[in-house]
């Protein structure tokens, strides 16, 4: 087993059993994250929500798969990424994070880091950007554009967009969301994907030449 694995595994083992919050009390499990611990692009989120917390695996209800659908749009699978929270314990009816709750639990998400070493994070939304790029500004104005910085001891490109769930109900963001994702190849250093063919003009139905009548 790689090293990145092994440290991932007994890190969620001693996380599983965490108290070093409220939100302890009222989780059904700890959710650490998921994904290639070897990867090189990792994506952050807010907070497990309804299913998280009883799945204990991130992103699974509806923003999950929205985040599914954009990571096969760009060829990829959650298998090929790693995917982990700012909060690793469900907040009550899904409100924001607290910051006492994101003082608590941000060395998690640091030794994450430090473990996985990606190349790339997607930061999703307003608190995992603000929170790993150390910086108040949100996300409507710093979505799709790259910040290069050092984190856990390594250069990392942090790359902030619309978290899926505010995409969900609002088609212009959605369309943003997919404009940002569609340049995670070109950011990993990957050919980027053509885009795809435009249809095909259906062919004309040739002018029909009006019948010279041989009157003349
Ligand atoms: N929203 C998040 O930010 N994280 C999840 O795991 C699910 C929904």
């Amino acid at each position: 087993m790689a090293a990145a694995e092994l440290g991932l595994l007994s890190y969620a083992d001693a996380v599983a059993g965490c108290t070093k919050c409220a939100l302890a009390q009222g989780r059904t499990q700890v959710v650490f994250g998921a994904g290639a611990p070897d990867s090189e692009l990792m994506f952050v989120g807010e907070a497990p929500g309804f299913h998280e917390d009883k799945q204990g695996v991130p992103f699974v209800g509806a923003a999950g798969q929205l985040l599914s659908k954009l990571l096969a749009g760009i060829g990829l699978s959650r298998d090929e990424v790693y995917i982990a929270n700012v909060l690793k314990c469900r907040p009550p009816g899904n409100r924001d994070p607290l910051p006492e709750e994101i003082e608590a639990c941000e060395p998690h998400l640091w030794r994450q880091i430090e473990l996985i070493q990606p190349k790339l994070i997607c930061t999703l939304g307003n608190f995992a950007t603000k929170l790993l790029s150390g910086r108040p500004n949100g996300i409507t104005q710093v979505h799709g554009r790259p910040q290069d910085v050092t984190l856990g001891g390594n250069p990392v490109t942090l790359y902030p967009i619309f978290h899926p769930a505010a995409a969900l109900y609002t088609p212009r963001m959605l369309q943003v969301l997919q404009e940002d994702f569609a340049r995670i190849p070109e950011l990993l250093g990957r050919a980027v994907a053509p885009p795809p063919a435009p249809e095909p003009e259906p062919a004309e139905a040739p002018v029909e030449q009006p019948v010279q009548l041989g009157l003349f």
